[in-house]
């Protein structure tokens, strides 16, 4: 039987046909008109229909290169379901560089949003009717905020019953279990019965190789494993699981000597950073509160006394992590031989 083909707006995509679609956001006050192109790939044979959405904080641009590549890939000619990117979900940050809309509002605490509601709202509408609601699952990525960095990371809701295996196939070196916040995307795909995995890797207004790479592998995994592209690789290792995190945040404001790094694991009692004053010697250590896993940093070393500096998450699987780790130093982790290879962005 011939499959049927996808709807989205007025385009019809036939099986075996990739499009752009784009889909049309409020304008500019200038009069100038706005969409939001969704790429969609439409494949021969019936499967499941996935999105991976990227920056939906406007200035989380890791994943923008994420997905271009994601869409280089030759397997993608023989996908099995439909495939939905889009690169760039809050068009109007991404221009201004910033994580928010012009009206100051978060999109990912916007959500279900409203058609007659605020240009937030009216976004995450759009967003949620024309591309979440039309999909089985979703990956969804970002990065730390600006002036932070986060280990490459998933962060999912392990009990919904479809999702953890998900989870684990993505292979990033950590895997967070964690309930969305009110207003996220996560949140409201999960009560339309579309579960995300929300990707956090790297930093706001950068391109971090490490994190483009796992990135990529890891939504090349989930294809894999939900059946979409078929790839002889090795299954991924498996990655640490976080039941809980902690921000540990400066006792005293001044300037930061950063000691630990993302990715260390570090015992109870030992000390992240050090805060002081510009002209004398007087620094107060920061201690870990806890054992665990480095997984969040700020990189700028002004800080305010209660601002948070570390992001550490517990664990039972440090050697896990560790061998990660060993991985991403060794190089062995990018050697990416069934996919498309790209030179590096140094
Ligand atoms: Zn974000």
């Amino acid at each position: 039987m011939v499959r049927q083909g996808f709807e989205l707006g007025k385009a019809l995509v036939g099986p075996g046909e990739r499009i752009i679609v784009d889909v049309p956001l409020p304008g500019l006050y200038t009069e100038t008109t706005v969409n939001m192109p969704v790429h969609v790939l439409h494949g021969r044979r019936e499967g499941p229909t996935l999105f991976v959405s990227a920056a939906v904080h406007g200035d989380e641009i890791n994943g923008v290169e994420t997905v271009r590549r994601l869409l280089l890939q030759p397997q993608l000619k023989k996908l099995r379901g439909t495939l939905l990117v889009v690169p760039i979900v809050n068009v109007f940050g991404f221009h201004n560089q910033s994580r928010y809309l012009p009206d100051r509002r978060d999109l990912n605490r916007s959500f279900p949003g409203r058609e007659q509601g605020s240009l937030a709202a009216r976004l995450a509408h759009i967003f949620l009717s024309d591309v979440v609601m039309r999909a089985d699952f979703g990956i969804d990525l970002h990065t730390a905020a600006i002036h932070r960095d986060n280990l490459p990371q998933i962060r999912a809701d392990m009990s919904l019953e479809t999702l953890g295996p998900l989870a684990k196939a993505f292979g990033a070196p950590v895997l967070i279990h964690s309930a969305p916040p009110e207003g996220s995307l996560r949140h409201s795909a999960a009560s339309e019965n579309v579960p995300i995995l929300v990707y956090e890797a790297g930093e706001a207004l950068r391109f971090d190789e490490v994190s483009i790479r796992i990135g990529l592998r890891g939504i090349v995994n989930v294809m894999r494993e939900l059946g979409m592209i078929s790839l002889k690789r090795k299954s991924p290792k498996p990655s640490a699981v976080l039941r809980s995190t902690t921000w540990v945040r400066a006792s005293s404001s001044g300037l930061a000597r950063m000691v630990a790094k993302l990715g260390d694991v570090v015992s109870k009692g030992d000390v992240l950073a050090y805060v002081g004053d510009a002209g004398g010697d007087d620094e107060e250590p920061i201690a870990a509160p806890l054992s665990g896993v480095i997984i969040g940093r700020a990189n700028l070393p002004l800080v305010y006394e209660g601002e948070a500096i570390f992001h550490i998450g517990r664990t039972r699987q440090a050697s896990l992590l560790e061998e990660h780790m060993d991985a991403l130093h060794d190089g062995d982790q990018f050697s990416l031989p069934e996919l498309v290879e790209e030179p590096e962005i140094v």
